[in-house]
């Protein structure tokens, strides 16, 4: 039945008390996700495809940073390390799919899972230095400046990810402690966690001079880790390093440039209690703001709070997309200017979305709101889920509301991605998901909460007597929720469910979303068959009685399709509308659509009750999928009443790339039978190179000809044959001086003697002159198969050409079959 983990961590309970003074903590407690049994049509496939797909499935790709820890660990016991090359952050990656992996170990033992993460625990220890220090690339000497990490330990703490990684192997070595009671990754994170004491708030001889470094993680994530740390050890030191860390941000170090280095890119503009809006990089933002809910409740330090409220206020406002999505600009990969929220252009990061559920959940356990539950319940059903597919081994990055089948927007592709060079998403997936079923009850000493509504079963212990708790329902998809409370003796508390946002006036908090229809239908809720009238409390309705075995509440969220309309200061969302049902968001998919989606609109608000729901099925799951009947316009620019499928958000692109739209217009000015068809300017005004083969031509790179394959047998092509070996370059004149967000180059590779590169960069041209290209910190010159390889400037660069530099491997000719570059909006 349900295993506890009262056993394992009752030496360090013990401990804590020792220790000293009574923590304080959270006014409510989450049952823990393995006390949780989760019997949801729902969530229990997908937990089950965590185990058997998604989690060997990231093992599998995170192997280089294993690798990477190997070399770490040879050189240190003295052995020649070859190949090895700098990485600022693969660990992490390794590390998250660790802390997953250890999740499900806590849900069911598994054998050949446990002696995974002991060897691999042995790789780490043997990557630590002696004096606790953990980061491959300096340990081995391969770590430079020019790969963003510093040319030393600690000497570019803004972008180098050495406090970062550590915070996500902490965060492991605690779940995987807390899984099966073994201290070694523990021991190591402790052994880091000193040893950054000592050289940031101590002096360590060995660092920088002997002064205490007192400076910020350029990336968040350290600060959380570090209060993890200080639970389950009892000890006060990492708390107050936590508490210093958010403490010394934004006061004894202020990046001063553009981009990447502007003081807001990582919250470091203020310090953080004194932060007003959302801004910057949103990972690193919401990573922040769960930090600050933590450390300010633990520390009982009231600025923390103040701030996370005004801040919470401007995300929900201005700064959100109707699923949950922050962090809407590229380039930053964060936070714009209020209201600006695209449609297609959206960033959002599906680690953003991750954090945005991170940050609402501790901010409902301190305010003990359901609000907050409402924001991040869409955030989780709908950013979150889209951003794995339905068998667990393709992702999304970025996080758009509309497509168009064809434009690869996620990191060079037009869908659905098996892994990034940057891996932060996939291997985000493989840590939260298991963790969801701990969201579903909270409790203090006399209050019962219902938090998220699913099928499970779980007890709680309230004044000494056991309550047994079982759901019955089929939410989300189905709004009937069943529970019944099964108390060892009679009890009197209070049990409080919460009445979500969507199922009142609109979908979610904030100002941003509103419906513009009205429903007959009432939210209703019994006690054994009696009416209990829904009066909300912060979101709550209470049930405040003498309970007794077999208690029957039943509540009733009704679950039309709702109509939302957007702030109208929205630009992107003006005269649109946005369809919901109960807590999703729906889209429409040119391949259930018959083309094109961006051709239906709704001059008159959409007939959903007319809407038919039903399921579909494929292969890897089911989901609800919602018929009803738009207007549509035509090849020949008349008009037709068509009949329009809807899909979750979540759930598209599982069925293969088409297009996709949230945001429907009203206005028939706004429809596009097929937006492929719109008259494009070529993207380049003149195209050139070193050398091109006799057979080929340079404008095939600019020709607008999709490949789908690096082969590119369909497609014209550019190739430097027949010069094998030789350096090579391609030159791309813009039609104006141009804001450059990324390029993207497919590459093309055959049996013959076309391959990949060797090395690729680019070159800017500027005024004439030709110049390095900056690059974005997580980018990397790919050179990745059957898709375009993407990168950016480390911040918008002015320019009126780019050249692609190339060193062929020596024994072969490159070649490119399409490259696309994107531009700032002017
Ligand atoms: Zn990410």
């Amino acid at each position: 039945m349900l295993r506890s983990r009262a056993v394992q961590i009752l030496p360090l309970i013990i401990l804590a008390l020792l220790v000293g003074r009574a923590m304080a903590d959270y006014p409510l407690r989450p049952v823990p996700f393995n006390e949780v049994e989760m019997t949801s049509d729902f969530w229990r496939p997908r937990l089950v495809t965590q185990r058997k797909t998604l989690v060997p499935f990231a093992f599998e790709r995170t192997q280089p940073g294993v690798e990477h820890l190997q070399a770490a660990r040879d050189f240190l016991a003295g052995k020649k390390v070859q190949d090895h090359r700098a990485h600022r952050f693969i660990d992490s990656d390794l590390y998250k799919v660790m802390e997953g992996a250890a999740y499900l170990l806590q849900l069911r033992g598994d054998p050949e899972l446990e002696a995974k993460i002991d060897e691999l625990a042995d790789v780490i220890e043997g990557a630590q230095d002696s004096n606790g220090y953990l980061y491959p690339s300096h340990t081995t000497g391969v770590g430079q400046t020019r790969n963003m990490m510093g040319d030393s330990p600690y000497t570019f703490v803004v972008h180098s990810h050495e406090l970062y990684n550590v915070g996500h192997l902490y965060e492991a070595a605690i779940a995987y402690y807390q899984a099966t009671g073994k201290k070694k990754l523990l021991d190591v994170a402790e052994k880091s966690a000193q040893h950054i004491n000592r050289v940031f708030f101590v002096g360590d001889p060995e660092y920088n001079g002997g002064k205490p470094i007192q400076q910020a993680p350029g990336h968040q994530e350290l600060e959380l880790a570090l209060v993890k740390l200080h639970r389950v050890t009892g000890k006060p030191l990492y708390l107050d390093m936590a508490r210093k860390f958010l403490e010394i941000r934004g006061i004894s170090y202020v990046p001063e440039g553009e981009g990447v280095m502007s003081p807001t890119y990582a919250q470091q503009h203020a310090p953080v209690t004194q932060q007003k809006e959302a801004v910057g990089h949103a990972v690193r933002a919401t990573y922040l703001y769960s930090a600050m809910a933590d450390v300010g409740t633990l520390t009982g330090e009231s600025g923390y709070s103040e701030a996370l409220d005004r801040i919470w206020g401007n995300i929900t406002n201005t700064r959100m997309h109707i699923t949950g999505g922050l962090g809407a600009v590229h380039g930053i990969e964060g936070f714009g200017p209020q209201y600006e929220l695209p449609n297609a252009d959206a960033f959002n990061e599906t680690c953003a979305a991750v954090g945005n559920v991170l940050f609402n959940y501790r901010m409902f356990l301190l305010h003990k709101d359901a609000r907050y539950l409402d924001v991040a319940e869409v955030a989780l059903l709908n950013n979150v889920l889209a951003a794995v597919n339905l068998e667990g081994n393709r992702f999304f990055y970025v996080n758009p509301l509309e497509a168009d089948g064809k434009h690869p927007f996620n990191h060079g592709t037009a869908g659905r991605a098996p892994w990034f060079g940057t891996a932060c998403c996939p291997s985000n997936m493989a840590r939260l998901l298991p963790q969801v079923p701990g969201m579903t009850y909270a409790h203090d000493d006399r209050d019962v909460y219902i938090t998220f509504y699913a099928e499970s079963h779980t007890e709680i212990m309230i004044d000494g007597v056991k309550i047994d708790l079982r759901q019955q329902t089929a939410y989300p998809n189905d709004g009937e929720v069943s529970l019944v409370v099964n108390p060892e003796q009679q009890k009197e508390f209070r049990l409080l469910l919460r009445i979500p946002t969507w199922a009142g006036e609109r979908f979610c908090p904030g100002e941003l979303y509103r419906y513009v229809d009205s429903t007959e239908e009432k939210v209703q809720l019994t006690v054994n068959g009696k009416v209990v009238p829904v009066q909300l409390n912060k979101g709550f309705v209470a049930i405040d009685r003498q309970w007794k075995a077999g208690d029957r509440v039943q509540l009733t969220l009704p679950m039309p399709v709702r109509i939302n309309e957007c702030h109208p200061a929205v630009r992107a969302n003006q005269n649109r509308i946005a369809l919901t049902r109960g807590p999703f968001v729906l889209c429409a998919e040119g391949l259930d659509n018959k083309g094109a989606t961006q051709r239906f609109f709704f001059a008159n608000d959409p007939q959903v009750l007319d809407a038919v729901v039903s399921t579909t099925t494929i292969d890897a799951g089911s989901f609800l999928q919602v018929r009803t009947t738009a207007q549509a316009v035509t090849a020949d620019k008349a008009v037709e009443n068509a009949p329009l499928v809807l899909t979750p958000y979540y759930a598209w692109n599982n069925r293969g790339v088409s297009s996709m739209t949230v945001w429907f217009p009203r206005d028939p000015d706004l429809a596009v039978f097929d937006p492929h068809l719109l008259p494009k300017e070529s993207l380049f005004a003149k195209l050139t190179a070193s050398h091109t083969f006799a057979d080929d031509t340079v404008n095939a790179i600019g020709d607008g000809k999709e490949p789908r394959y690096s082969s590119g047998k369909k497609v014209p092509r550019w190739t430097s044959r027949p010069q094998k070996g030789k350096p090579q370059w391609v030159e791309a004149r813009f039609h104006a001086n141009k804001n450059l967000r990324s390029v993207g180059v497919y590459w093309m590779q055959d049996r013959l003697d076309v391959k990949f590169p060797a090395e690729w960069s680019i070159e800017v041209e500027q005024n004439g002159q030709w110049k390095p290209f900056e690059l974005y910190v997580t980018d990397r010159y790919d050179r990745r198969a059957n898709q375009y390889n993407v990168v950016h400037p480390a911040a918008p660069i002015r320019c009126d050409a780019i050249r692609v530099q190339m060193t062929p491997r020596d024994d072969a000719c490159v070649g490119i079959l399409e490259m696309i570059v994107e531009f700032e909006k002017e």
